[in-house]
């Protein structure tokens, strides 16, 4: 699933569509693309995974979900979900889900929230968290409302930089480590964004799918599905310390309801 820095990248390459008309709007999702004829982007944005482009009396807002993908001035064998045509060239969407937003973006988002915002408060985010204590470090980063655009590179190496063990209780770090995993979440989302644009993001994974914990030397520990996100995890037993005993959260919490 692509993560927030991926969308930023989007944004960028489809720059020179921005003020374009819309001369053909088409593709397989349930809405009436044809609404979107005439119109003018007015700006492509982000808000974490979601993309969006800001028309002139609706926004659409595409999520390209786990396995979703985009082509610019081309197009993929298969059927676009959505394919948007202007006088320079076009977009196409592939397994994505597509959704009108009506009304003004800012009425419809949070960008404070979003990691890789202008906008982004990392106070609001240790406010949020706090009012949360019970939640486990692996689903906090996992969460759109306080880290939108984080994923699950994101959330191991984030907790494996902050040494921080994936099922620690939020309520039970220590206020600078807190602080860390609020700061590092914003800064590690950068360093990705950096990386991804080199091609070079997977060779700086510490944690995310490797085998052996740099710092010690040891087997990191695998697990297929962690907390109530239920999402792969990489980390080490050594040196990434639990705060807290979260085994009570989780006969408190059964998976299902994840
Ligand atoms: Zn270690």
């Amino acid at each position: 699933m692509p993560e927030g820095p991926s969308i930023v990248i989007l944004r960028e390459e489809v720059a020179a569509f921005t003020g374009k008309t819309v001369e053909r709007a088409e593709g397989n999702s349930k809405l009436d693309t044809s609404r979107l004829v005439g119109q003018t982007v007015r700006s492509f944005r982000s808000w974490g995974k979601h993309f969006l482009i800001e028309l002139d009396d609706v926004s659409l807002r595409i999520h390209l979900l786990l396995f979703g993908s985009y082509r610019i001035n081309e197009r993929k064998e298969s059927a676009p979900r959505l394919s948007l045509g202007f006088a320079n060239g076009e977009l196409n969407f592939y397994g994505c889900s597509v959704q009108f937003i009506e009304g003004p973006l800012d009425e419809a988002y949070d960008w404070s929230a979003d990691v890789m915002s202008d906008a982004w408060d990392s106070r609001a985010a240790l406010k949020k968290l706090r009012a949360r204590p019970r939640l486990l470090a692996c689903d906090a980063l996992l969460d759109q409302t306080l880290f939108s655009g984080s994923g699950n590179i994101i959330k191991n190496e984030v907790l494996f930089r902050t040494r921080i063990h994936p099922l620690s209780l939020v309520g039970e770090l220590p206020a600078t480590k807190l602080r860390a995993l609020v700061n590092e979440a914003r800064t590690y989302s950068f360093d990705f964004l950096q990386w991804k644009r080199e091609g070079t993001l997977k060779a700086h994974w510490l944690a995310h799918t490797k085998t052996t914990c740099p710092r010690c030397k040891i087997p990191f520990v695998k697990a297929k599905s962690l907390g109530r996100s239920q999402r792969r995890s990489f980390y080490c037993e050594r040196c990434q310390k639990r705060y807290g005993d979260s085994d009570q959260v989780a006969a408190e919490q059964p998976a299902t309801d994840a």
